[in-house]
């Protein structure tokens, strides 16, 4: 017989975990409370935590106090703040009440739905959440499990992972048609304008580097894909005796929010057999708005899309979307069955399992959290938060307009504003020095946090409008802010003597 332990330890006692969970509640709300004042880009130094923490983790326990003091003084400071109202760069990850109280259901719960019998509640609440949103988006029937015809879908941690399964999925198929050594025959096909998650699955699932295309965009498209030229690519394609298989449209380029035309695209695919894939990782929420479903038409052609929850519907990360119409295409590719697992319901082949439509075993149970949103919420109010940004953008669009010296670049679909300061005269500029020197005397305020992109060789700022705590004040002050740093790039230009020549205005100080 062994001793007893002298001490208890229950690391889940319920009253300690009340007491504690409300100091962080707290916490968090003091977090929000302030955010606004904190720099939103972080200007620690590379390294910066390793000088303030210790080498070793303690042996004795700490208070739960002690630790929130040095998230305070130690991790704050190198925190970009995502949940400022001032964070315009990427695309937001929004956060809200709901969706923290889902995540704590879904921690809080625990547990791990990886089949149907591992918690049929986790597997069920999914599928039909899957339904819901599918709904509010209006896909055709043939992606939801209530359509009968089917298909269905999932929940992922991000769109990366939903795009490697797709391939695979996209990959076995083919395969089993043309045989195992086809791998180096089959094509995958983007746009220079394509997340780039697309081309790194490509490469994951043993697509040879050669075999992707990211067919170039033009300004003229507004950077959109054109039927056309994914046509010439297959079609050339197939004279050298390769094999397309997959093509990712997207709605709402990460880049420039640019929308590939679906229908026609769909067109294209089905002619050449091809799995077409929508990546609406951002951009996919607003279709929720009937004004933005347009944007959508054609999906019925495609056999997978993806939007992300986590960016702008007021999901905390992470939650990922995923609808196939033929699910079994990816079951067939994904799934294992190891005699630890089975079990008289996944044997019978009545249920999902979900562990067979992803990569990895366990999983988390975000279907608590998307469901929260939505009930919280409602339609009403979700179309409400979408609706504010996209204004808050045109807003923006406006301000923009009524400064000659800068220019709207592409146009705007949703909640972004691409825009640039107009290059100056002298010494061949093409504005990419001035804009450069725009965004990081901006982001360096720290009252703002913008990113760029480059468009058909252009250097152009990116204003995404989109954190949950953005109010048309922000947008205003921070519009100020842009103009202020443009006046101080312009003197300092002036002073060193470069003749101006922004929108063609003699004086570009004159607003
Ligand atoms: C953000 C984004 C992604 C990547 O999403 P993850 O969930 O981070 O993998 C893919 N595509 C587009 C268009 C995006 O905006």
């Amino acid at each position: 017989m062994g001793s007893l332990p002298q001490e208890t330890f229950n690391p889940l006692d319920p009253s300690t975990f009340t007491k504690e969970s409300y100091a962080v509640v707290d916490f968090i709300a003091d977090y929000y409370r302030e955010v606004e004042q904190y720099p939103v880009r972080s200007r620690v130094e590379p390294g910066y935590l390793r000088e303030l923490l210790p080498d070793s983790p303690p042996c004795s326990p700490q208070s739960i106090e002690t630790i929130l003091e040095d998230v305070r003084n130690d991790i704050f400071p190198g925190l970009t703040h995502w949940q400022s109202p001032n964070f315009y760069a990427y695309f937001q990850a929004n956060a809200s009440t709901a969706g923290f109280l889902g995540e704590m259901l879904c921690t809080g719960l625990n547990t791990v739905g990886f089949s149907w019998i591992s918690s049929p509640a986790a597997t069920e609440l999914e599928s039909i959440v899957m339904d819901w949103m599918g709904k509010m988006l209006k896909l055709p029937n043939d992606f939801l499990f209530s359509g009968g015809r089917g298909g269905g879908g999932v929940l992922h941690g991000s769109t990366c992972e939903a795009v490697v399964c797709t391939l695979a999925a996209a990959r076995d198929t083919a395969l089993s048609k043309t045989g195992g050594d086809g791998i180096s025959k089959l094509v995958v096909y983007a746009s220079d304008q394509t997340h780039f998650t697309v081309q790194k699955a490509s490469k994951l699932i043993g697509i040879p580097p050669s075999n992707f295309r990211a067919i170039p965009t033009a300004s003229a498209t507004g950077y959109a894909l054109t039927a056309e030229s994914v046509r010439s690519a297959m079609e050339a394609d197939v004279a050298n005796g390769l094999v397309p298989l997959y093509l990712c449209a997207t709605i709402g380029t990460t880049a420039a929010g640019a929308v590939d035309p679906l229908l026609e695209l769909g067109q294209v695919a089905n002619d050449y057999g091809v799995w077409l894939h929508v990546d609406a990782a951002y951009a996919g929420s607003a279709g929720i708005c009937p004004e933005f479903r347009h944007y959508f038409d054609g999906v019925e052609l495609a056999d997978s899309i993806s939007m992300n929850p986590h960016k702008w519907f007021l999901t905390n990360m992470d939650c990922c979307c995923l609808w196939l119409k033929n699910p079994s295409s990816l079951v067939e590719s994904l799934s294992t069955n190891p005699e630890i697992l089975r079990n008289k319901a996944s044997d019978a082949k009545l249920v999902v399992d979900y562990k067979d439509w992803q990569i990895a075993l366990s999983r988390r149970f975000r279907a608590l959290k998307l469901w929260v949103v939505m009930r919280r919420y409602g339609t009403a109010n979700l179309m409400k938060h979408i609706r504010s940004d996209v204004s808050m953008a045109k807003y923006f669009q406006y301000l923009v307009s009524t400064d000659s010296r800068f220019e709207v670049v592409v146009p705007r679909r949703f909640a972004l504003v691409c825009f640039r300061l107009v290059p100056v005269g002298g010494g061949g500029d093409d504005g990419w020095d001035l804009n450069c020197r725009l965004i990081e005397a901006v982001n360096s305020s720290g009252r703002a946090f913008m990113t760029h992109a480059v468009l058909g060789g252009m250097y152009v700022l990116r204003f995404a409008v989109g954190s949950t705590l953005t109010e048309t004040r922000h947008v205003e002050a921070t519009w100020k802010l842009i103009q202020a740093k443009a006046d101080d790039i312009y003197k300092d230009l002036t002073l060193s003597g470069l003749s101006i020549r922004a929108g063609d205005k003699e004086d570009p100080g004159q607003k």
